[in-house]
């Protein structure tokens, strides 16, 4: 089948690449020469050189990575974390302002007011259901947990609204428990735009992640992807141009 460039519409002419093949230009971003020698050096994939690689650069890109939902503690992130469903960390952090003033542990939330709450939760959407998630979660914290966000997946995910999520964003960034890696709609497109992975689903996606990254990178990777997705790769039109990545990366998606 003949492939057409989509910008062009026109035909994409073939080039023998140094293995033989045969590479197909303007598909891939990087030029092919410099992708064949990259590929050289570090592999393709999920190449234990080319992860080292693209670790090394997100250091360097990116070396103070953090949750960017404030908070004070494990109890605050993981509402802010069920918050942020579908909402931006900026719009969760405005709404939390105030929130947390007046609800300032599980107790109180747990003897809210639901419709209240979900007055003062409305402007980060899906309000409804995440009254009744938080509310949820504080009594399940309280009744059996004696009042603390608990420590491992197991516990954690038998909470109202916590699904692995939520409960690695707060086991790894509260407690510095990696037991996961975040994945969040940032990591799905970029791990799958670096060839991290294949899949779409969420859960293989993470288990494909926690095969490939060390356990020791799992927290601060999931940040220095999600801030990368933020920044630079963003889901349309990717700056490719200012992404150190970029000789690393061979996504039909580049702009570059
Ligand atoms: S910004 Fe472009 S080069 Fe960088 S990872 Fe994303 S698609 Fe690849």
């Amino acid at each position: 089948m003949k492939r057409v460039n989509k910008k062009t519409a026109k035909p994409v002419k073939k080039r023998a690449t140094e293995g033989g093949k045969l590479a197909f230009l303007g598909t891939t971003g990087a030029k092919p020469a410099k992708a064949a020698k990259v590929a050289r050096a570090v592999g393709r994939g999920t190449d234990p050189r080319r992860v080292a690689a693209i670790l090394a650069k997100l250091d360097v890109a990116y070396p103070t990575a953090t949750c960017e939902l404030v908070h004070e503690n494990a109890f605050q992130l993981l509402i802010s974390t069920i918050l942020s469903a579908q909402c931006t960390d900026v719009r969760v952090n405005q709404v939390t302002a105030t929130l947390y003033q007046k609800y300032p542990n599980a107790e109180a939330f747990a003897h809210a007011n639901p419709s209240e709450l979900e007055q003062e939760i409305r402007p980060t959407g899906f309000f409804r259901n995440k009254t009744k998630s938080i509310m949820g979660a504080s009594k399940g914290i309280i009744e059996n947990f004696g009042g603390q966000v608990p420590k491992t997946m197991e516990e954690i995910l038998t909470l109202p609204g916590v699904a692995r999520k939520t409960a690695n964003v707060v086991l790894g960034t509260a407690y510095g428990i990696a037991a996961g890696v975040v994945v969040d709609t940032h990591v799905i497109r970029l791990s799958r735009r670096l060839d991290l992975t294949k899949h779409e689903d969420p859960k293989k996606i993470e288990e494909d992640l926690m095969r490939v990254i060390p356990k020791e990178k799992w927290i601060t990777f999931s940040h220095q992807l999600i801030w990368h997705g933020r920044r630079v790769c963003v889901a349309r039109k990717p700056r490719c141009i200012d992404c150190n990545l970029e000789s690393l990366c061979y996504s039909k998606d580049k702009t570059v």
